[in-house]
Parts: C-alpha cells; structure tokens; sequence
C-alpha cells in the first residue's frame, strides 16, 4: 500500500508511480529547547527528530530505505546487497528493516575505528540475519562484489538488488525530498517558524542533497548547512549537486509539475572544518557540543547521539552559535542518529559468533569518549 506522504500530497503523480512502503513512522516530532538556545546563543533552536523514523532502529536512512526496499520487491529481488563503514547505521537500518520486509541482506564492511555503537550495530545487523563480509579497503570490495553477486545469485535464483553506500541512489534521496516536504507542513501547521538554518551531518549526501532539493521545490528559504564527516574525496559540494540533480531528474520525469530548482544548491553549505581527520574520530569538540545536548533531550542517554556524525553536526551548530553567527536565528538540528532501544534478542549473540574479522572491534580498545 502506498504511504501517505507530504511529497505525495503535493504532487499526487509521485506518490502513483514511485515505489514505497511505509516502513517509516512520519511526520517525525519537532521538538523545541529553549534552554539550550539561550545557553549557546540562538534565537530559537529545535531539533528534528529523525531518530524516531521507526519504531524499531530509527536514524535517517529509514527514509530512503521506503523507497529502495520496495524497488527491490518490485524488482524480485530476495536479497540486499549494500555497504558501509564496519559500524554503519546504514548497512543496520538495511539489515532489519530488510527482514520486516521480507528481504535478507548482505553488508559489505570495510574497516573504521572502534565505538560503542559499532558493537552495537554488529551485534544487531547479524541478530537480524544480515550476512556480515569484512574486507581490507574499498577497493577489495569492489574486487569481491561481482564474486559475491554472482554466489548468492546462484543460490537463490534471483540477482541481490544494490543499495549505494548510505542510501544514496537518486531515489533514496527522493526520502528527504520528502522530508523537506514535511517540514513544510509542520512549519504551516505552526509547529516551528521557517527555520534559517537546518545543521545536519554530511556523508553519502543524500539526506543533504535531497533536503536541497526538496526545500528549494517547496518554496522555503531556509538554508542547509552540512557539516562533513567523511574524508573530502568522498563527499563534496559538486558531488551533492551531481545527486540532487539525478533525484530531480527521476522526479521531473515522473512529473513535470516538480518545480524546476537552481542545481547548483544556493541553498547549501558545505563545512569540512568539524571533520577531525579521520571518519569516526570523535572529537574534544563534539564531545562537549553532544554533552549539551544530551542533557537537553529527553532521550535515554545511553542512545543519544553519536560522536561521528550527530556530535560533529552539532560541534559545528554551537561553534557557529557561541561566536555569535546565529544570535535571533532560527536553527534546526537535524538529528539523524537512531535512538530507538535495541531488544534485548538484538544483543544477545556473543561477538564470537560473528565471523572472525569482526572480533577485533570488541577486542580492541575503544576511544576515550564516554560512551560516544
Ligand atoms: C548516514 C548518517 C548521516 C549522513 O547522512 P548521509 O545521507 O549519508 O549524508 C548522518 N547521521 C547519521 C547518524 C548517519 O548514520
């Protein structure tokens, strides 16, 4: 059954022709704290709560994962095949909400720094059946995917449907084309004013890229200001407007009534100075921007926030505002980070179960950052 989303109240075609299942839980909350504006200096500062988009293993990719989890069934797929950093919340998210649709999926893991999160997620990604595969690089993985494409195609009869790194196909993006859409509707509902700024972590670009679009197409001046946490050659401004402009594409030939947008994304900031030097380094700078933050949200703080994506999204939001940038601003933080508990059944396989190249993230000492 199709979802009833803002997208497709506005533009009925889209939500005829593009594949979705509701697999996420929207609109999202939008939440205000009011303490925390006056403390760092913004006018009124609220927080999109993407970490509730489902009500088992939320964060943002649950909104792309509606549209690519459907185009998979449609396209008679058994299996997923995607990919990730060892601890991705991405390749998680794929993992079980995979399975609720009958899906099974395969991640292909490449190596990161420890967190507590990573454990986490591997333990969680395996309980839901996920075939966990570790390789040395990027490029081994690129090697051994046809290898590995070609095997379960042989077993299971059907070829597994690829999901990029992150969601972020063009129509993955189309999810937070989506979103902007909703924030549209919770802003006329009177929910939150037009923010000036939404602060958001910038990885595989799509929920980035797709908020571009989607706020430029539903007339809202609100800017975005991404903060990198990945290495440069892997994620940029050119590289985000070459995706924003693939998911407006899809969208415009579907239908035409899509307003044209400026592709080049007048609308969007890239920051690199929040990154820390290496992907999942958490920084002293995070650490007491999330510290803030974890106070003034009421979520179980064993769960809140992360200190390589979320916590560098925010160590940009309090720089900006504790240097006076965002005094009588608007600001929304858009948290991105899963905060839903785990189940119990999720953590229960010991780490051993797992396939050995994992064993050294629970072996290995983790980085001195609390619990981030
Ligand atoms: C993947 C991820 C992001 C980045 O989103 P992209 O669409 O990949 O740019 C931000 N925060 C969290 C917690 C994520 O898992």
């Amino acid at each position: 059954m199709q979802a009833s989303r803002a997208l497709f109240a506005a533009f009925p075609r889209l939500g005829e022709s593009l594949p979705n299942i509701a697999v996420a839980a929207l609109p999202t909350p939008v939440e205000e704290l009011p303490s925390l504006a006056s403390e760092i200096g913004v006018g009124r500062l609220f927080v999109k709560r993407d970490d509730l988009t489902a009500s088992e293993y939320g964060g943002n990719k649950v909104r792309k994962l509606e549209f690519l989890l459907q185009a998979a069934r449609e396209r008679g797929a058994k299996e997923i095949m995607t990919f990730g950093y060892a601890g991705s919340n991405h390749c998680t998210a794929t993992a079980i909400h995979a399975r609720s649709a009958g899906l099974r999926s395969i991640s292909m893991l490449t190596p990161q720094l420890a967190t507590v999160y990573l454990r986490r997620n591997l333990l969680a990604s395996f309980a839901a059946g996920a075939e966990l595969n570790h390789y040395a690089s990027a490029r081994a993985v690129k090697i051994f995917a046809p290898f590995k494409l070609y095997q379960h195609r042989r077993r299971t009869g059907a070829r597994p449907y690829i999901i990029p790194p992150g969601g972020s196909s063009a129509l993955g993006t189309v999810g937070f084309v989506n979103a902007a859409f909703e924030l549209k509707q919770q802003i006329d509902a009177g929910v939150l004013p037009e923010p000036d700024f939404i602060y958001v972590a910038f990885s595989s670009m799509g929920t980035t890229a797709g908020l571009a679009v989607g706020l430029q197409a539903a007339g809202l001046r609100t800017r975005v200001v991404a903060i990198q946490v990945v290495a440069e050659n892997a994620a940029s401004k050119e590289a985000a407007a070459a995706l924003a402009r693939k998911t407006w594409d899809l969208l415009r030939a579907i239908d035409p009534e899509f307003p044209v947008i400026d592709d080049r994304l007048p609308n969007l900031s890239i920051r690199n100075e929040f990154f820390g030097g290496e992907y999942a380094r958490v920084t002293e700078y995070s650490i007491s921007a999330l510290r803030s933050f974890r106070n003034a949200l009421k979520i179980d703080p064993e769960l809140a926030l992360d200190g390589t994506y979320s916590g560098k999204a925010l160590a940009g939001l309090v720089s900006d505002a504790t240097a006076g940038k965002l005094e009588g601003n608007t600001i929304l933080f858009w948290n991105t980070f899963n905060s839903r508990p785990f189940w119990k059944e999720m953590l229960l396989p010991h780490y051993r179960e797992l396939p050995k190249k994992f064993w050294r993230y629970f072996e290995s000492e983790l980085q001195k950052a609390e619990n981030f």
